[in-house]
């Protein structure tokens, strides 16, 4: 048994771009340059350490243009998700073997060379995935932020733990890690939630197989990279974006993968969590499934607020990243003595933000991901006109046939109404009335979900019995209630948001690993 003094400087996040300095503008504008000079450059899948060109390819294009290619990437298909799995397979050993310390030092190098790379990083997503500047830069920080994270907290988990002090005994307790992971990622957050699922199980021990959303795949590629670049052995991490209907049943069903972490949609993570519990021929193992999924998050607005906080909150939560986030704020529930006030102080909030293309650092809303989206979001505001009264909403036509949709606010709508209930994953936010604090937090725990929330107060035990009451994995108090930060505010949700312990959190990394203990006779 061995202790380790962490050669790692304590954990510090990276600070965010302030593009009110004109050096750090100038930065970007670059970035966006040298980003567009290089659209269309094809990335190969990656596995056993090689390149592997496929026949079928895989293009990701701009949701502001979408005739626009931002890059293509190689396509898995069985065959490759195959070659992966017996590449991650044959890499595990000795990565397993590899001391906690020296697969931190990976991640460290990685944190030191996105850095090097965070405008470009930043300029990518605003074209991949329709970012502003600031919720790209946020993006970028908090990937940045996983790797030292996750790097400091293998130091200390790398850790065998002694157990007691019975005479003539040692006991011990420590960690392995599981086995292959097949990580399964979402577009909203292409490179931090990539990222951030990716290194935690790589830090532990687990060799990976990387699965993209097929929306984002260029933005992953980059990451891939960035850790060949930091030196990691090959067959530790494997690239292959593919479409989940064709290799996504494959790869969770496979006898030698040993987990999954997903981060998406409800109905693809409920998929994963039941075809994962089937043990399959050849497979002497029960499967471990982290699966992160979507919210309906509703902020209480009390009758003691201050309603402009309540406002400004209520826009920002709703309509950063134009709604795409899983923790974005679609319900705003408020008393009915400031019900009124809070309509039309929002609505004037909402009037103030801009909406186009989102390489203008001016700009505010960009487009939602793509076709499939737009559809569905507009069908739920078509749904939430008739379910209740739409008090904003902008003509957006002449941004041309980017998928523009205008920040909705659509107030009077019953907790039970559809767009009170489902998730759209758009601008699109329901305002309800309710008569008092004991309905606002009825109306609030009413959903399926159970991720972020928030309460906008200045009544002392209003607050303290809302934190009590109103049962979410995150929750905001006079704030926003996205943007998480990792360390300060680790996330994640229970209910049907997710199974899985909170992401930049203290107990995160544990997932990835099985605990094992030793007791030896000292007298033998
Ligand atoms: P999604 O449609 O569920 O896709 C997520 C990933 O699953 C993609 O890589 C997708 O691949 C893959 N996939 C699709 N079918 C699959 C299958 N049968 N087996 C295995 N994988 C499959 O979700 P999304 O639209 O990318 O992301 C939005 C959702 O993510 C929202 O519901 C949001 O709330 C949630 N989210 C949750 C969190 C959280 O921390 N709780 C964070 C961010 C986002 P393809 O792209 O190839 O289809």
């Amino acid at each position: 048994m061995h202790s380790i003094e962490s050669p790692l400087p304590p954990f510090q996040n990276v600070t965010e771009r302030d593009y009110s300095k004109p050096e750090l503008v100038e930065l970007m504008e670059k970035a966006l340059v040298k980003v567009k000079a290089e659209f269309n450059t094809f990335y190969p899948l990656f596995i056993d350490g090689k390149d592997v060109i496929t026949a079928k390819e895989i293009t990701s294009t701009n949701p502001a243009r979408p005739t626009e290619v931002v890059g293509r990437v190689g396509c898995a298909g069985k065959a490759e998700a195959e070659m992966a799995i017996i590449a991650a397979n044959k890499a595990l050993p000795g990565w397993r073997a590899t001391a906690p310390e020296k697969r931190a030092e990976y991640l460290m190098k990685a944190a030191d060379l996105a850095e090097q790379d965070r405008d470009e990083l930043s300029a990518l997503m605003v074209y991949e995935v329709g970012k502003n500047w600031r919720e790209a830069d946020i993006d970028v920080c908090e990937g940045i932020d996983f790797l030292r994270f996750y790097a400091q907290e293998m130091i200390r988990l790398g850790t065998p733990t002694r157990l007691g002090h019975a005479a003539g005994e040692t006991n011990y307790h420590f960690y392995e890690s599981k086995g292959v992971a097949v990580i399964i990622s979402p577009w909203n957050f292409p490179w931090a939630i990539t990222l951030g699922m990716a290194v935690g199980a790589i830090v532990t021990g687990n060799t990976v197989l990387l699965k993209p959303a097929t929306q984002s795949p260029i933005i992953a590629a980059k990451f891939v990279e960035i850790m060949q670049r930091a030196g990691l052995p090959a067959g530790v991490l494997n690239f292959i974006p593919g479409p989940g209907s064709e290799i996504g049943d494959y790869i969770v069903e496979h006898p030698n993968i040993h987990m999954i972490g997903f981060t998406g949609s409800k109905e693809i993570g409920c998929r994963i969590y039941r075809l994962a519990a089937n043990v399959n021929p050849g497979q002497a193992h029960l499967k471990k499934v982290i699966s992160e999924m979507g919210g309906k998050n509703g902020m209480i607005v009390d009758k003691e607020a201050d309603i402009d906080l309540a406002a400004q909150s209520a826009t920002i939560s709703a309509f950063g990243f134009q709604g795409q986030k899983c923790s974005a704020g679609s319900r705003v529930i408020v008393l009915e003595d400031v019900y009124d006030e809070f309509v039309e102080k929002m609505v004037a909030c909402a009037e103030k933000l801009t909406i186009g293309f989102t390489e203008d650092l001016n700009i505010y809303n960009g487009p939602v991901i793509d076709k499939n989206a737009y559809k569905s979001i507009k069908n739920y505001i078509e749904i939430g006109k008739k379910e209740g009264r739409c008090v904003f909403e902008r003509d957006v036509t002449h941004l041309g046939d980017g998928f523009f949709i205008s920040p909705t606010i659509i107030a009077d709508i019953k907790p039970d109404a559809v767009i009170a209930n489902e998730e759209i994953f758009g601008p699109v936010v329901a305002i309800i009335k309710v008569k008092d604090i004991d309905e606002a937090i009825e109306v609030a725990n009413g959903t399926d979900y159970a991720l972020t929330g928030g309460i906008i107060s200045n009544n002392k035990e209003t607050v303290e019995r809302v934190i009590r009451e109103f049962r979410v994995g995150n929750l905001y108090v006079n704030r926003k209630i996205t943007g998480a930060v990792v360390s300060r505010q680790p996330f994640g949700g229970f209910k049907l948001s997710g199974v899985g312990s909170k992401a930049g959190g203290y107990d995160y990394l544990n997932q990835f690993m099985d605990p094992r203990s030793v007791c030896v006779n000292e007298n033998a």
